[in-house]
């Protein structure tokens, strides 16, 4: 049983993954939603490259379509960027920054992940922020810390619900199969719902929270189901319709 509380989001994170023989999974998947009522949103993020063609093939579906990064600027010299109003204008309703692939990969700071999510807003896209703990910041207690100093960090300052959802997503759980137990989930996600309230106000119980970290159709209920827990950010499960299909079906 999912839990309850604003409505849900099961977006799929494609990371660098994909191509054009690929497209069958998200053609297939909007073929199996089509009839399924659903209390979520649901969501692909693909490569930049793909997401004109994968937009074309969900014209009409439920599913929606998001990016994978941002720069903060709308335009300019740099190179190998695209800006939020870029994929605005692909189609895109929401943008994934503070992944922690590039907060490692990329160096990419809570207060560059601030300014990414401000342009999310800015574009008129939902800013869907991560946050989560390494491996060793959890064994050394600090979970709590860490996630707490992340989300003062990355959060824009008059940030509503509607254009912020915040993703917590520990880093060692990411494409390894190991997940938190439930309890650890829920008291993360309480953490993190108790201080949006101090953050936005009111607004802070209507924004959705969504756990990532090796979720599958296994786990999906028993970690779907946890207090204050809006939804999922998958990786890996979503590359395949049937995989991505038995997770959002916890909403069905
Ligand atoms: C992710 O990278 O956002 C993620 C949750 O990956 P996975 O589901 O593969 O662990």
């Amino acid at each position: 049983m999912a839990s309850e509380g604003p409505r849900a989001l099961v977006a799929g994170n494609w990371k660098m993954n994909g191509s054009v023989a690929m497209l069958k999974e998200p053609r297939l998947l909007a073929a199996m939603l089509k009839d399924v009522k659903l209390k979520a949103d649901v969501m692909v993020c693909p490569p930049a490259v793909l997401m004109r063609r994968v937009k074309s093939i969900l014209k009409g579906s439920k599913i929606k379509l998001g990016g994978q990064d941002c720069h903060w600027a709308a335009s300019g010299a740099h190179t190998g960027d695209v800006s939020a109003e870029m994929l605005k204008e692909a189609g895109c309703s929401a943008v994934i920054v503070g992944h922690s692939e590039r907060r490692t990969n990329h160096g990419e700071t809570d207060a560059i992940v601030q300014k990414k999510a401000k342009a999310c807003q800015r574009a008129g896209l939902t800013a869907i922020i991560c946050i989560g703990e390494t491996l060793d910041e959890r064994k050394a207690g600090s979970t709590l810390a860490v996630v707490t100093r992340q989300l003062k960090g990355s959060l824009p300052e008059g940030s509503v619900a509607a254009n912020t959802v915040i993703a917590y997503e520990p880093v060692w759980a990411i494409g390894t199969g190991l997940t938190p137990t439930t309890a650890e989930v829920a008291e993360v996600h309480a953490l993190i719902r108790a201080e949006l309230a101090g953050l936005m106000g009111g607004e802070g119980a209507q924004t959705r929270i969504l756990y990532g970290g090796s979720v599958k159709p296994s786990n999906a209920a028993e970690l779907m189901g946890q207090p204050n827990v809006n939804g999922a950010l998958v990786g890996g499960a979503s590359l395949k319709a049937a995989d991505f299909l038995g997770i959002i079906k916890v909403y069905a």
